[in-house]
């Protein structure tokens, strides 16, 4: 019997951690999913999750295993601690887990192998099956992201030489945001000086902000190219873009991630003035700026929380210092979304997403508060319903969807990542 190979893992691997998933793209369905943590150290943990959708696992813990975590909440869960000293081992680790599920990375119905990969600068404007040019591509992009790119070019040098013979493929965070005009993604700098460096805004969540306005598109029942979306992604880190018929026209991040809307431990928009201040009065060195303002600022600097559950329990137990973080973070999200709509002209809807956008009631009713006159409200019953599915949480007649909208960057990535290697190819099964 002959079937087509359909399964496509995706890595997204940070600098001491590697999440995957395994998806059938036949339906879309999680086959696993987890994550190593703490790759380098003596306490690396992995946790994996076989069908973390729900279903029945085929395969199963077949053999008992010695996983010292084991399925306490029924999930089928499996976790194991004890020193991963590189990707290497990570990825060796994760594919052993795999296989006891029947899944193993040796399997001939892995299609491909799909990488999150931050920065692709201006050249990777989609997916792109990795060789050698790619890769010495993303490593001349280290300078403009050093946490990331190195970690994701781990991730794909360790893939290749566990399967040699499978297309591994690069998906950018900064692809879709790479439609966006020169007078949107060019600082007003000397342009020397900004060409010779690549200094411009490349922006960033790229595959959640293609993700997210397509199904937003959708979820209003018109084409990607007939809607103009504003799209919230407000996780951790935090992004607002703005989408004109399924192209990205402006978006918050910039060279860096740091820039735009305030996130749980990054500052967003600031007057470059303040590092120099920083530098010159308070006598502090570049790296220690860097990391007071990507991880020691947003809503953690200013109320020592980043967490908005945990800022939402202390504001309505009154504290004063959560309040202010609260109302900072509403403040900056009001002027993106009034910015987005003058830059459309047009809005069809503004959606929220991620962590943040999904879950949290009060900053949605907070963000559109007062913006009536831009045709946006929430209605409340609509708004504090609790769903993973897309939905609109404005009232019937308002003149702008309201949404919010489920991001899943791991589907985008298998999907981009099929739709480029899938020629039909057939295995025998
Ligand atoms: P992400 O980066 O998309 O995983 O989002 C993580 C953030 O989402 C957390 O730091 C929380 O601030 C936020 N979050 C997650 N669940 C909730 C919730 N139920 N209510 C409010 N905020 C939440």
């Amino acid at each position: 019997m002959t079937s087509r190979a359909t399964r496509v893992l995706v890595l997204n691997s940070g600098s001491s951690s590697l999440k995957y998933q395994l998806l059938d793209m036949r339906d879309n369905a999680r086959l696993a999913a987890g994550l190593v943590e703490r790759i380098g150290e003596e306490t690396s943990r992995l946790v994996h999750t076989p069908r973390p959708d729900g279903g029945d696992a085929d395969g199963g813990d077949a053999d008992g295993g010695d996983a010292d975590g084991g399925d306490a909440d029924g999930s089928g869960k499996r976790e194991r601690t004890g020193p991963i000293a590189d990707h290497t081992e990570a990825l060796e680790a994760v594919s052993a887990e795999l296989a006891r599920d029947g899944l193993g990375l040796d399997s001939p119905e892995l299609a491909a192998i799909g990488h999150r990969v931050v920065h692709g600068g201006l050249k990777f404007t989609a997916p792109t099956v990795v060789d050698d040019a790619v890769l010495a591509e993303i490593e001349r992009l280290v300078p403009v992201a050093p946490l990331h790119n190195p970690a994701n070019l781990t991730g794909i040098r360790t893939a290749q030489r566990l399967r040699p013979d499978l297309p591994q493929v690069a998906v950018f965070d900064t692809a879709f945001h790479t439609t966006m005009p020169e007078h949107a993604a060019r600082y007003a700098i000397d342009v020397a000086t900004a060409d010779a460096h690549r200094i411009r805004r490349y922006g960033f969540h790229g595959t959640s902000h293609a993700y997210v306005s397509r199904k937003t598109a959708e979820l209003l029942g018109r084409e990607p190219a007939d809607v103009n979306v504003i799209v919230l992604h407000l996780g951790n880190g935090a992004s607002a873009s703005a989408v004109a018929g399924g192209r990205c026209v402006d978006t918050s991040m910039g060279l860096t991630p740091l820039e735009g809307l305030v996130m749980g431990t990054r500052s967003g928009d600031i007057d470059p003035a303040v590092t120099f201040h920083l530098k010159r009065v308070a006598g502090m060195s570049v790296d220690e700026i860097d990391e007071l303002l990507n991880k020691k600022s947003g809503l953690v600097g200013l109320c020592g929380d980043n967490d908005m559950r945990e800022i939402r329990r202390r504001v309505d137990a009154g504290d004063e210092r959560a309040r202010l973080a609260f109302d900072i973070y509403v403040h900056r999200l009001k002027k993106y979304i009034g910015a987005y709509t003058a830059v459309l002209g047009r809005v069809d809807a503004v959606v929220f997403t991620a962590g943040v956008g999904e879950n949290a009631a009060p900053v949605r009713e907070a963000a559109v508060a007062g913006l009536e006159t831009l045709g946006l409200a929430v209605d409340a019953g609509l708004n504090a319903v609790r769903s993973d599915k897309p939905r609109i949480i404005s009232p019937r007649d308002a003149r702008v969807a309201v949404a919010v909208v489920p991001t899943d960057e791991e589907l985008e990535i298998a999907q981009q990542t099929f739709a480029l290697v899938d020629e039909g190819r057939t295995v025998i099964a």
